[in-house]
Order: C-alpha cells, then sequence, then structure tokens
C-alpha cells in the first residue's frame, strides 16, 4: 500500500472533518504566530484545553509586539487550564520578545526557528506546517508510535521516524500526515490497548501481524 492510500483509510476512520487543535488554530487564526505559540501551548494538554486558552490569549494578544509587552500575571490567567501555564505565561512571552528583536516576523525555516527559546523539532515543524503551509511531518509520539507499529518506520528517535516518512510520503501528502496520525492515535491506535478491532489497518500493520503470529 503507497502512503497516499494508507492515508486515505486512516482518515476513512475518523470523524468526517475532525482536525486537531493545531490544524484548527492554523485554519481559523492564519498567523504562523498563533500556530506557534498554539504549539507551546499544547505540551502535556488535551486539545480542546489548547483550544480554549488560545482563543482567549489571541481575542487579548495578537501580535508578537503585544504579548512581548504582556504582563506575565496577565498571560498566566488567560491560558490557566493548559498543563504547566506558570512555565508557558513565561516561555511564550520570551519567544515573542525573541521575535520582537529580530524584526517581528516568525522565521519559516526550520533552522531558524529552533533558534527561538523553547522551540524543538517538532513545535518549528508544526509551525512550517500548520502556520505557514509549507511542506513538513511534525512528529510527536502519536506520530512516532503508529509509524513504528505500522512498519513504515523502524525507529528510536522522533528524528528518525521523520525521515522515514519523508521517504514514504509523497511531499505533497506530507502536510497531512501530522493531522491524521495524531487523531487516529487518540481515537484508534491508541497507546494503550490499541483498538485493532476496529482498524481498517490490520493487514499493513507490523504490529498486529507479529502479535497474531505470536498469540
Ligand atoms: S492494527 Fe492495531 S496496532 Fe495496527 S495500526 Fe491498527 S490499531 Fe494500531
Amino acid at each position: 500500500m503507497d502512503g497516499r492510500e494508507m492515508l486515505r483509510m486512516m482518515k476513512n476512520a475518523l470523524a468526517e472533518g475532525e482536525k486537531t487543535a493545531l490544524a484548527e488554530v492554523g485554519e481559523k487564526e492564519r498567523s504562523p504566530f498563533a500556530v506557534l505559540i498554539s504549539t507551546v501551548l499544547s505540551h502535556r494538554t488535551r486539545d480542546e484545553k489548547t483550544s480554549e486558552a488560545a482563543k482567549r490569549l489571541f481575542s487579548r494578544f495578537r501580535e508578537p509586539k503585544d504579548l512581548a509587552a504582556a504582563e506575565e500575571g496577565e498571560v498566566a490567567e488567560l491560558i490557566r487550564g493548559v498543563g504547566f501555564y506558570r512555565n508557558k505565561a513565561k516561555a511564550i512571552i520570551a519567544i515573542a520578545k525573541e521575535i520582537v528583536r529580530r524584526g517581528g516576523v516568525v522565521p519559516n525555516t526550520i533552522s531558524e526557528l529552533m533558534e527561538l527559546p523553547s522551540v524543538g523539532r517538532k513545535t518549528a515543524n508544526c509551525v512550517l506546517a500548520y502556520g505557514f503551509g509549507i511542506e513538513a511531518i511534525p512528529v510527536d509520539t502519536h506520530v512516532h508510535r503508529i509509524a513504528n507499529r505500522l512498519g513504515i518506520a523502524k525507529t528510536k528517535t522522533p528524528e528518525e521516524t521523520e525521515a522515514e516518512l519523508e521517504k514514504f510520503f509523497e511531499k505533497e501528502d506530507w502536510g497531512e500526515v501530522n493531522n491524521i496520525f495524531v487523531l487516529f492515535g487518540k481515537r484508534i491506535c491508541r497507546p494503550i490497548s490499541p483498538k485493532c478491532k476496529i482498524c481498517p489497518m490490520t493487514d499493513e500493520c507490523r504490529y498486529f501481524q507479529e502479535k497474531r503470529r505470536s498469540d
């Protein structure tokens, strides 16, 4: 099965039009800055909480210069509900300040994005994919796990998985991979007790085939 067909089958197993919080922010806000800040807010936080916090925050501080000048306590109150909200308030103000120092524009390359404080490879790739619409595959724990279970990758680190996924999927499909894999990982291929009984990927799945042989 090729990558496009795989994405199609996984997507069909999800609710129609369902999107992750980051895909939603990318579509609604059309702002790389909003995607960047939302990605930081989303760490270890449920999607609903991320969306609510992002909405409150951007209704008050929309631009890097606004957030850079914001008072930390107010920002913390606005994003209350996301995990580690006090630390994240500090972190997103620091990101905004650094963007302002560099001219006020969010960079659109992975290397420049990763120079910003608190921005790692996954966050940078989220900004490229959802903020700029540039082909990129952000790899979080869901994407890493499912790629390895399916057998697309046999890797230890997200970086290695990203490289394998880039080989497997057509470049024009890269932008869809994160959204579909993350939702598929929440609804079907869960970390513990994956719902293989209702999964359309059993014929393709290395994990399922190996488990069946050993049962
Ligand atoms: S068959 Fe099971 S392990 Fe494989 S992708 Fe589906 S849910 Fe995940």
